[in-house]
């Protein structure tokens, strides 16, 4: 599940910003791996993914080509956990299972999120009706980066992170909790200054959580 988007920007990002929050992707400092406590962390269902993509439902704004890419960019991070994971495309009612994640765009299993990950049934159900909402409202955005972030998200629920992540720039973030809790970061000005401060694939931070919780040395 993700929260909706923060969608206004105050003023670019230079060069430098960039470059903080490229580091503090890519770092992963002791310290750093904190959860809302929203869900109970377990090991990944299987040994090894398969990702299939149905097209079927999506807005006409995204090609089969360019989401299948999305989501070989996403399992590749991901593999960097030590379970591997591959992506094939779908156009039937394939049977979903434990190593095999039916990814399709389903109204009523996304809930009117962007995505949602339905563990119990192995199904990524992404909401065509959200980011139908995101063109009306910012159709200079580029879905394709909120999509990339969306699919990197659902899939870490399914590798064992199914708490959400304090840490602002990992992709299972949650920016706040509702209650007043927010989330941290090493750089809390540039949260005004990407319209989107979480990452779209696996942070270390991330990758590191994955790795822990799935026993990997
Ligand atoms: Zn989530």
């Amino acid at each position: 599940m993700l929260l909706m988007l923060a969608l206004s920007v105050a003023a670019p990002a230079t060069f430098a910003d960039a470059l903080l929050r490229n580091l503090e992707i890519q770092q992963c400092s002791p310290g750093e791996l904190a959860t809302w406590g929203d869900g109970q962390d377990r090991v990944a269902a299987a040994g090894a993914f398969t990702f299939s993509y149905r097209h079927s439902g999506a807005p006409p704004w995204f090609n089969e080509q360019q989401v299948l890419l999305l989501l070989q960019r996403a399992s590749a991070e991901w593999s960097k956990c030590g379970i591997p994971a591959q992506v094939s495309l779908t156009t039937a009612d394939t049977p979903a299972s434990r190593s095999h994640i039916l990814v399709q765009w389903d109204a009523a299993g996304s809930a009117g999120h962007f995505g949602l990950a339905n563990l119990s049934s192995y199904q990524l159900s992404l909401g065509a009706q959200a980011f139908h909402l995101l063109n009306q409202r910012n159709p200079g955005h580029n879905a394709l980066d909120t999509l990339q972030m969306v699919l990197s998200h659902e899939m870490g629920h399914f590798y064992g992170l199914v708490a959400h992540s304090r840490r602002c720039i990992d992709v299972l973030s949650y920016y706040h909790d509702g209650k007043g809790g927010q989330c941290f970061t090493r750089h809390p000005q540039l949260l005004k200054v990407f319209p989107e401060y979480r990452a779209s694939l696996p942070t270390a931070c991330d990758i590191q959580r994955c790795r822990i919780l799935n026993r990997m040395p």
